[in-house]
């Protein structure tokens, strides 16, 4: 049992020195034995999911739908009316069918738990005075935690120290304001209102702190809120409210036609009552389609799973079918599209270029000019460049622990660019930072898509050091470093700037500028006040550097497939229009004609217009994040399922308003991976196409296991139809209990076989589907009713009148009893298996050869069918059984007879498949 929750208010208002003794810490953070205490006292750092509901009650649901309640009284009927074995027989039945529900469900929650444990979080803590990255659920009270922004906050805890930190508390309080932490206590007013403290289940969306964790798991605010909304149950999806609408509609049907069987069995053949209720169950029974819900969810849970190999997590199975619906995917180009692997080929100077050779690590390149390597000290230029790509940097490149080993990165792949390009001059950076200390930084952000730093040199005088996005940087610069001169930039230097980045930019090359001023006295006063736009302007432009991101190698094939499968991918990059542009090209995304548009002609497009540019072959590039809300909704406006992708914190409204938001495992923060449904653990555009294709797959498997299991119903119902219209002269040539067997046993297995089919080739080569169509759609009534269910209505049929024929029949009239009746009612029954054993294996595939995926190929299937045989030989040779389904052994003919008919209905089908394949490529749904 977790120790009790501290008092946060108390906590909040003690001088920091009580605080550390009272929480157990210290401003080094814990100690390992510390740490071991805390775990002890207080248990993990997680929220226990909501119990949901009783397992008796979960159990007990699979007992009381509306089918199970009729096969309860059913069989309390045939009891009634002296049928005694009957009654034991359905409710037997019954319980089967039920506790196979209740084990498809378990399977399921038991997929989408597993799921939720690949999704740790993970947290920066200071322990021992070292910073480490643990799993969030390590957390505990006394943790000393760093929080940056796009962080969510894992624990209630007080702020030690904060760099302009600003928190979104709406998931506790509702509101959308950001909220200012502080290190000082100040109480505001309510709930949630003190300054320097911060709450589990928030995020922080701006600045970074140091906060020291108070309370963890359930003794968090956030854990009392939790617990009472435990039990809440989550809206139904899209596809379920159509599966609840499919099983009412079909259960209405099926009732209607046993009320009209029971009528008529009591007016045309003067059936008893109690009889002619067990007749009639039959037909209700056959055409309830039972086991849909418990299977597709199932097959959801499944395909989540396989998603999962894949390297896409879905966090819902909601997501699954509306990936398959995706007709537009926004895209990120950096890291998604592109490898994110920077190496600097170029610097490029006004009164020089260099070209950067070598892979681009310690010791193995040079920065050559010509055949010549470099030295530092060349040209003043280069040394400025160097110095401000230095000092202007967070990341830490560690070098590879093998020799053909890639080295580590601490921060991001552009800046590490940067270090490495330094390394090679053989720059002693840890020197350089020691010599110019950093005094205050403007941080990145991708909407100025600069950065700055200022440092202090030896003399004591500030410098500012910018590095950026070229049009940003040139907008903000007043002179030039050339020559070894700085003097004003003319607009022929402007001009000579751009076509160099124009030129690199059409290879595909990013652009970074670089520029730099020193402060004047005044401004160096008081550091507090310089802010971006007050102290990035009036630069000096030094250079730029120039740097290669290569395409993913496998974008081009699912760049390829996606344009196949009908769905269109538009980049929306915070790079510039022309490096965006090439590598769009480059990838086959779009055309040389392709319409690029920037971050600042969207801000001037109407929405109208941008609905219309979304409909044509184009691009967004030099956007901010939050731009990327507005494409996506332009292009949900005009009708599309829309995928996006993102990283940042800025990207959050543009995850949540998408179909599917997909947010970066690797490099995304946990606000964009709370905001997406779906996140991708290798960053890889290819895994968006890979789960797209699962999705279809899914939703293809669930209107296959329909069509399977609604085929059945037909000869199920054809011998009941031919008793009915002949007044009783032809005796039922099925029973009601050989309809179950069929119904809830032998089709139960290999249904769920077709749940669990691999991706069909041709998947991907369909347009996406409509969200209008419905699952239940015409091809597959046509499929099932008239051409799967009516020719094993006429094989079953055909059956049972050549064993009457060979007692005798039409001679003598057929028997309604005794051996030859239950004969002749075994090998309906036995047929109609064995059609069910064809039909499995031709519902497998909509139009490929089930042969060219292979017959064997599906395990679960060939499980069925194996179990199905056995199942009916049972019921064929026990003699108990014999007595209960009213069966007869049948003779080496007639087997011969039953496992001859699956070969000429797989050939038929396969036939028509090809006809299919040659004529009507490209298929409708
Ligand atoms: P995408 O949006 O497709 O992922 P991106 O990585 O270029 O592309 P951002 O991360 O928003 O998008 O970066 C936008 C621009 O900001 C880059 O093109 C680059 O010019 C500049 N930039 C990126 N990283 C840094 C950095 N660490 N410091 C300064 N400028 C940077």
């Amino acid at each position: 049992m977790p120790s009790q929750k501290q008092s946060s208010d108390q906590l909040a208002q003690m001088p920091i020195d009580q605080f550390y003794q009272t929480v157990a810490s210290s401003d080094n953070g814990l100690n390992a034995n510390q740490v071991k205490t805390q775990e002890a006292k207080y248990g993990p750092n997680v929220i226990t999911a909501a119990k949901g509901q009783n397992k008796l009650w979960q159990f007990l649901k699979n007992f009381t739908s509306l089918m199970a309640i009729l096969l309860w009284v059913s069989g309390f009927i045939a009891i009634f009316a002296q049928m005694l074995e009957l009654g034991i027989a359905i409710w037997a039945v019954n319980m089967i069918n039920g506790l196979f529900s209740f084990w498809q469900e378990n399977q399921a929650q038991k997929a989408s738990d597993a799921l939720k444990k690949m999704l740790p979080t993970k947290a920066t803590v200071i322990r021992d005075g070292q910073s480490q990255q643990i799993d969030t659920a390590a957390i505990v009270p006394g943790d000393l935690l760093v929080i940056s922004a796009g962080d969510s906050i894992s624990a209630d805890a007080r702020v030690i120290s904060s760099d302009s930190l600003q928190v979104d508390e709406s998931a506790l309080t509702g509101e959308s304001d950001l909220t200012d932490k502080k290190a000082d206590y100040h109480h505001g007013e309510g709930k949630f209102a003190e300054h320097n403290l911060v709450y589990a289940g928030t995020v922080a969306s701006a600045g970074s702190a140091k906060v020291m964790a108070i309370n963890t798991g359930m003794n968090t605010e956030f854990g009392q809120i939790a617990k009472l909304t435990q039990g809440q149950q989550s809206k139904p999806s899209p596809l379920e409210i159509e599966l609840n609408r499919l099983t009412r509609q079909l259960s209405i049907i099926a009732i209607s036609i046993g009320v009209a069987f029971f009528l008529a069995a009591i007016f045309f053949v003067h059936y008893p009552m109690a009889q002619s209720f067990i007749f009639a169950l039959g037909m209700v029974v056959a055409f309830i389609p039972e086991g849909l819900l418990p299977t597709v969810t199932l097959s959801l849970a499944q395909g989540v799973q396989r998603m999962a190999k894949k390297h896409a997590l879905v966090k819902n199975l909601n997501s699954v079918e509306t990936l398959g619906e995706t007709t537009v995917i926004a895209s990120d180009k950096t890291g998604t599209l592109t490898q994110n692997q920077m190496t600097i080929n170029n610097v490029w100077l006004p009164d020089k270029v260099y070209t950067v050779s070598g892979e681009g690590y310690v010791n193995n390149g040079q920065v050559m000019d010509g055949d010549q390597p470099v030295k530092a000290g060349k040209n003043a230029g280069l040394d400025l460049l160097l110095k401000a790509v230095t000092l202007n940097n967070d990341t830490a490149v560690k070098a590879a622990n093998k020799p053909d080993g890639q080295p580590q990165i601490v921060g991001t792949p552009t800046e590490a660019s940067l270090v490495i390009l330094a390394q090679k001059y053989q720059l002693n950076s840890d020197e350089l930072n020691a010599q110019n200390p950093r005094q205050k930084t403007l941080v990145f952000d991708s909407d100025r898509k600069r950065m700055s730093t200022i440092n202090k040199n030896e003399k004591g005088q500030l410098t500012l050091y910018t590095k950026g996005a070229l049009d940003g940087v040139l907008a903000k610069t007043k002179s030039i470093l050339t020559n070894g001169q700085v003097r004003d930039i003319t607009d022929n230097d402007v001009q000579q700037i751009q076509a160099a980045n124009e030129s690199y930019a059409k290879q595909g090359l990013r652009a970074l500028a670089v520029a730099y001023r020193d402060l004047s006295d005044n401004e160096s006063q008081d550091l507090s006040k310089a802010t971006a736009e007050n102290t990035e302007q009036n630069l000096t432009f030094v250079g730029l550097t120039i740097m290669a991101d290569p395409p993913r190698p496998e974008i081009y094939a699912a760049v390829k497939k996606a344009h196949q499968a009908g769905i269109r991918i538009i980049m929306v990059t915070g790079d510039g229009p022309i490096t965006g542009k090439s590598v769009a090209v480059k990838i086959g995304l779009v055309s040389n004609q392709a319409r690029v548009v920037t971050g600042d002609e969207l801000t001037n497009m109407s929405d109208d217009d941008l609905r219309e540019a979304v409909k044509g072959e184009v691009l967004f590039a030099r956007v901010a994040p939050e731009q990327k809300y507005r494409i996506v909704k332009a292009n949900q406006a005009n009708g599309e399922i829309v995928a996006s992708t993102g990283d940042g914190v800025n990207d959050a409204p543009a995850l949540k308003q998408a179909d599917i938001g997909i947010a970066m495992g690797a490099t995304g923060t946990d606000v964009a991976k709370e905001a997406a449904d779906m996140i991708l653990t290798d960053d890889n555009f290819a895994s968006i196409i890979a789960a797209i294709e699962e999705g279809r797959t899914v939703y293809s498997n669930i209107q296959k296991f329909l069509l399977y299991i609604l085929n059945s119903n037909v000869p199920e119902a054809f011998p009941s139809v031919l008793f009915l219209f002949s007044g009783g002269l032809i005796p039922l040539p099925l029973t009601v209990m050989q309809i179950l067997t069929i119904d809830l046993g032998t089709d139960m297995l290999p249904a769920l076989g077709l749940g669990s089919e691999k991706s069909e080739p041709g998947v991907m080569q369909e347009p996406p589907r409509s969200r209008k169509a419905h699952l239940l759609n015409k091809s597959i009534i046509w499929k099932a009713f008239a051409l799967y269910g009516l020719v094993a209505s006429l094989i079953s049929s055909a059956a049972y009148f050549f064993v009457n024929y060979a007692y005798g029949w039409p001679k003598h009239a057929l028997s309604a009893s005794g051996s030859v009746y239950a004969e002749a009612t075994t090998i309906t029954l036995a047929a109609i298996v064995f059609c069910q054993i064809a039909a499995a294996m031709n519902a497998r595939t909509k139009y490929t050869s089930v042969f060219k995926i292979g017959l064997f190929s599906n395990r679960h299937i060939i499980t069925g069918i194996i179990f199905e045989i056995f199942l009916i030989s049972l019921i064929i040779y026990v003699p108990f059984l014999q007595g209960v389904f009213n069966t007869h052994a049948l003779g080496v003919a007639e087997w011969l007879f039953l496992i001859a008919i699956p070969i000429p209905l797989v050939l038929l089908e396969e036939l028509r498949k090809w006809f299919v394949r040659k004529y009507f490529m490209k298929l409708s749904q």
